[in-house]
């Protein structure tokens, strides 16, 4: 799944490398997926590519927004996407939602697995897609402080029995982060995901945005997760702490054996000793 850190990277290598490519030809997918979501026919598609120019890429949250031509924007990601720049006669990928193939020979693929978008807006509309919001804060913006963070908990129904992964992912969410990113940032933190987010001390609340911004940042350093791909198909660099491969071995604090748990539509792995 593209979250933030691997948006972030993926658009500035699209900015630097796709930028003035020549559309020759498009493609909508040779495979059909059901959750692969477009936003017109495979001719309205082939109409509107044909001939533009790339312009501008920029990442939004879990999204990756490309200007094609002057007046439409592709919008990219917030699912399990991979999205490759293939050399000139480069091997294609056997499945894909929709390819571009450039006058320079160098083809773009966009793979979907579980769900992601394709979608080829105008650009205005593009630009005030839910997934895009420009008004959002990333917790990688100079707005995203300590002090907007804890607004966010203080904003919360004192009666409130949500979790903190519910906080951090659903509502209010932090922008940008899904179930991949959230495991790490718990742990580091030392807050497991059940945790009410009302019962969180203001100390606790301090740990989990130091949490956040340092893992995030480490994500980016090192190119994104090692589950997932860059424009070039290299796996990024960051290996999760805890993830469905370290399940049952020993937590790198405390050697207590990680634990796997279903909880709000995802499987979430914890060390049951250093989070609570
Ligand atoms: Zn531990």
């Amino acid at each position: 799944m593209i979250e933030l850190p691997e948006a972030l990277v993926i658009a500035r290598q699209m900015k630097k490398d796709l930028k003035g490519k020549q559309i020759a030809y498009s493609n909508r997918g040779n495979s059909t997926h059901r959750f692969a979501f477009s936003s017109g026919s495979s001719k309205e598609y082939e109409a509107v590519f044909q001939g533009k120019t790339i312009g501008r890429t920029t990442a939004h949250g879990m999204s990756i927004l490309t200007a094609i031509g002057k007046d439409h924007k592709l919008v990219l990601g917030c699912g399990g996407e991979r999205i490759l720049l293939h050399e000139k006669e480069g091997k294609l990928p056997k499945k894909y939602h929709l390819l571009l193939h450039f006058e320079d020979g160098t083809s773009l693929t966009v793979t979907v697995s579980g769900w992601g978008n394709t979608l080829l807006l105008p650009a205005s509309e593009a630009d005030k897609h839910a997934h895009v919001k420009e008004d959002r804060i990333t917790p990688l913006d100079d707005a995203f402080t300590l002090d907007y963070f804890q607004q966010l908990f203080a904003q919360v129904n004192p009666e409130s029995s949500k979790s903190i992964k519910y906080f951090m992912i659903t509502e209010p969410g932090v922008w940008g982060i899904g179930n991949g990113c959230l495991q790490d940032i718990l742990f580091r933190a030392k807050i497991h995901p059940r945790r009410r987010v009302v019962d969180m001390d203001e100390g606790e609340q301090h740990a989990l945005y130091d949490a956040l911004k340092g893992t995030l940042n480490k994500m980016i350093e090192l190119g994104g997760r090692s589950s997932e791909y860059d424009l070039y198909g290299s796996r990024g660099g960051y290996v999760r702490i805890l993830d469905s491969k370290t399940k049952g071995k020993p937590c790198p604090a405390c050697g207590t054996p990680i634990e796997k748990i279903q909880y709000l539509g995802g499987a979430c792995y914890l060390c049951p000793s250093c989070q609570t």
